[in-house]
């Protein structure tokens, strides 16, 4: 059985979508909400949906990643 693509929901990009963060074109893998790209520091020139290229996907989920451990080790003291 073959799945249609579905083009609802969060994360999937269509093809062709570029990586609009500044100063980057390479084609996007996903897409976030700008809040959580502004918390990783991706600069996406204020557009509405942050569209990110393979690297500065990887990069974000190491961001918040990393933030958040360090709160729980904060707090683990
Ligand atoms: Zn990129």
């Amino acid at each position: 059985m073959r799945n249609r693509a579905v083009t609802s929901g969060l994360g999937k990009v269509s093809k062709g979508e570029k990586c609009n963060v500044v100063g980057c074109a390479q084609v996007a893998v996903r897409s976030v909400s700008p809040d959580v790209a502004a918390q990783a520091k991706l600069d996406i020139g204020g557009a509405r949906r942050a569209y990110l290229c393979r690297a500065h996907y990887r990069e974000l989920k190491k961001r918040t990643k990393k933030d958040r451990q360090i709160e729980k080790w904060r707090f683990m003291g």
